[in-house]
């Protein structure tokens, strides 16, 4: 089953109001609370706590869901999937990697 995605202006492939791009197809599910958002924007302006980041110990918990066929990645997972759905294959924004830090600790090594 789907999980809930929550954000501001969201389509049915989870894009928001923050990131609406065809590319921007994945929601996070953040640590802190355990729901799926569009983004950290999202979850900022909506939730009523601080945000927590995924530590590189729980990286193998299903935290990403791609917005095109329903698929929940670990981080892991997504980290390495080079920015496409290992399911259906649609492509993910490769420029959310530039903010991984809003959603993921720095890496260990
Ligand atoms: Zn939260
Ligand atoms: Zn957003
Ligand atoms: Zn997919």
């Amino acid at each position: 089953m789907r999980p809930d995605v929550h954000g501001l202006e969201l389509d049915p492939q989870t894009r928001c109001v923050h990131w609406r791009s065809p590319l921007d197809i994945i929601a996070i599910k953040m640590r802190c609370c355990g729901l799926y958002y569009a983004c950290r924007e999202c979850h900022d302006a909506l939730a009523d706590h601080a945000a927590a980041v995924w530590p590189v110990a729980e990286w193998d918990e299903a935290a990403i869901l791609c917005g095109a066929c329903g698929h929940e990645l670990s981080v892991r997972d997504y980290l390495g999937c080079e920015s496409q759905c290992p399911r259906c294959g649609a492509g993910f924004n490769p420029g959310c990697h530039k903010h991984r830090h809003l959603y993921f600790a720095e890496d260990a090594a």
